[in-house]
């Protein structure tokens, strides 16, 4: 599990996450613009919440990257993306972009910022998906046309849902912010696990049969109509024929607990957005929530619709995820960033987690280059 987070009081330690295959990881130190990196583990592929700083990412990290889930256009939470184009440019994949109204003018802007007359076939296209209440609009930017934008068909919305492979689903709701700011949850989904002593009991043979149920769970696909399955009794077999082929599945699966991870960026507290944040948010294990300002600032918190300390507090003692990490501290508190953990009150059943004021080290200054490194071999 990511070293970055930290138990309180502890210099560095392992945290054991409940996780079976989402691996969190949150680039960016308590300070620094926010960025959240999921990996699913079950295929090593990426999704980025948020799209802060960014350039201390391994090329790798991008080229595995399916998606991007931004709260806000705000530039800290935004400015990130024109590196992952910059990165992902020859890849010759499709990355998905999900973010408020609007997003879809905001990418065109900054892409028509620079001249790409150079396209070329494997050039990568980038789908930009603007999430609204009822629909979700398309449109894409495909890379070998030089990003000259396409709408695509808009998809109807029934709840929260805005995206789901086989190993996750993202659920986002619109929270204010002075602007459109979208809270995301990210839910593991049960994969297919079957009882072995159960398939023992039954007599059933495993085959290939096994393979094609897991295959329909995960895709949400029809099971067959009938399946043919070698049954042992004793030193005999035979086949027989299942035809309730959806009651077989369920017999056969073992029941498993699935984790799931909040991601709050910036957001008022206003009552509805505290409602948003308490339905969406219900009972999940690792909650990432903004905490820009200490509870002295209070006033500054509505003015610029933020968080501060005590409107955390009141959402954990009702969520009480079991692990919480605030980010996003205003920067002006760089030599107090010690009185956001001495405020904060989580409840007893939540481990609050720590971050390092910045994880990347500094920029260099003129006079730190060392200019010898240039001069070439002693003579
Ligand atoms: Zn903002």
């Amino acid at each position: 599990m990511p070293a970055c987070f930290v138990k309180p009081g502890v210099a560095s330690m392992k945290i054991s996450f409940p996780f079976r295959n989402l691996m969190p990881t949150f680039f960016a130190g308590l300070l620094d613009d926010p960025l959240l990196l999921l990996r699913t583990r079950s295929n090593g592929r990426h999704f980025m919440f948020d799209c802060g700083q960014l350039h201390h990412l391994a090329k790798r990290s991008f080229t595995n990257l399916d998606a991007i889930f931004v709260s806000h256009a705000h530039m800290d939470h935004w400015m990130g993306i024109d590196s992952v184009v910059r990165h992902l440019i020859a890849a010759g994949k499709t990355v998905d972009i999900y973010g408020g109204p609007g997003i879809a003018d905001k990418f065109e802007h900054k892409l028509s910022g620079y001249d790409w007359n150079l396209a070329e076939d494997y050039w990568s296209n980038f789908k930009v998906h603007e999430v609204f209440p009822d629909r979700i609009d398309c449109e894409l930017f495909p890379g070998n046309e030089s990003f000259i934008r396409r709408s695509l068909p808009a998809e109807e919305r029934n709840g929260p849902l805005i995206y789901q492979n086989d190993f996750l689903k993202v659920s986002a709701d619109c929270c204010e912010h002075r602007v459109d700011s979208l809270i995301y949850r990210i839910d593991e989904r049960p994969t297919y696990l079957i009882d072995r002593q159960k398939l023992e009991a039954m007599q059933l043979v495993p085959g290939p049969w096994i393979g094609e149920l897991k295959r329909c769970f995960l895709q949400q696909l029809s099971y067959p109509a009938e399946l043919k399955i070698t049954c042992r009794e004793g030193n005999q077999f035979r086949e027989i024929v299942i035809r309730d082929v959806g009651g077989l599945v369920a017999q056969l699966n073992k029941p498993q607990r699935t984790s799931s991870i909040g991601y709050v960026s910036d957001i008022g507290f206003s009552r509805q957005n505290r409602e948003k944040v308490l339905t969406l948010m219900e009972g999940v294990d690792l909650l990432l929530c903004e905490c820009t300002f200490l509870r002295e600032a209070e006033d500054r918190a509505r003015s610029s619709s933020h968080l501060c300390t005590s409107d955390v507090n009141e959402l954990l003692a009702e969520l009480k995820p079991r692990f919480f990490l605030p980010m996003h501290l205003s920067r002006s508190y760089s030599r107090r960033h010690q009185e956001l953990y001495q405020e904060l009150e989580p409840p007893e059943e939540t481990t609050l987690l720590q971050l390092p004021l910045q994880l990347t080290p500094r920029p260099l200054l003129a006079n730190e280059i060392d200019w010898h490194c240039y001069s070439g071999p002693e003579r």
